[in-house]
């Protein structure tokens, strides 16, 4: 399998070029043509196989139709922590230096008003952990109402966090016609139950 099969963009395949990939990975080769063909995706994988991106490359190339708008990210990645969150920011920095796209990262630690800014400018892809999503969004600064497609990263991280309450919320401030990505390490039951409620017809990859 070639990257010049998954039928990514061309930007994409330069930056993943320019990256030094010479194949794409198991999760990346499963998940690139379901996340395009606007699947929802259920993905079993650790860290360390790719997975970043196997969502983000897709997610680039989905995003070359459209523009934000103010106020209304059109993606949203929610990360159980602010160092993972800022690695998924690096990851779009990286495979995304050909797009002309607005990513914004909502993490605690650091103030509002940056943020805000950002937010009001128009946002492509809002990477967030979920206690500083909700905050921007209770003080009446963010609405989630745009979101065409949602990633869930590191569900049982999340929930060994106590997450899943603040996620379950997020998850009803969306659209229900939204496309989802969830990916997992492990899926005890906890987690099955949520992919079971979050995701429409899902395609299941387990690397
Ligand atoms: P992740 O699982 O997303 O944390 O990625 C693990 C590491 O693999 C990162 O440092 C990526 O830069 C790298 N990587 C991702 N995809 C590929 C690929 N197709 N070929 C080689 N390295 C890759």
């Amino acid at each position: 399998m070639s990257f010049a099969e998954l039928g990514l963009s061309e930007k994409v395949q330069q930056a993943v070029e320019a990256a030094g990939y010479t194949a794409p990975t198991p999760i990346q080769a499963q998940a690139i043509p379901h996340v395009l063909a606007r699947r929802d995706v259920l993905g079993v994988a650790q860290t360390g196989t790719g997975k970043t991106a196997a969502f983000t490359l897709p997610m680039l190339t989905l995003l070359e139709q459209g523009r934000a708008r103010a106020r209304m990210p059109r993606t949203l990645v929610l990360e159980p922590t602010r160092e993972l969150a800022a690695q998924v920011v690096e990851n779009f920095e990286r495979y995304g230096t050909n797009h002309k796209l607005n990513v914004a990262l909502l993490i605690g630690g650091v103030s509002f008003a940056d943020q805000d800014l950002k937010i009001t400018r128009g946002v492509d892809v809002l990477i967030a952990t979920p206690g500083r999503l909700l905050d921007h969004f209770e003080r009446g600064k963010l609405l989630l109402t745009g979101v065409e497609l949602l990633v869930i990263d590191e569900a049982d991280r999340m929930l060994d966090m106590g997450f899943i309450p603040d996620i379950e919320r997020i998850v009803k401030l969306v659209p229900f016609t939204r496309q989802t990505l969830f990916f997992s390490a492990t899926m005890p039951p906890e987690i099955q139950r949520l992919a079971d409620d979050f995701l429409h017809n899902p395609v299941r990859i387990e690397v």
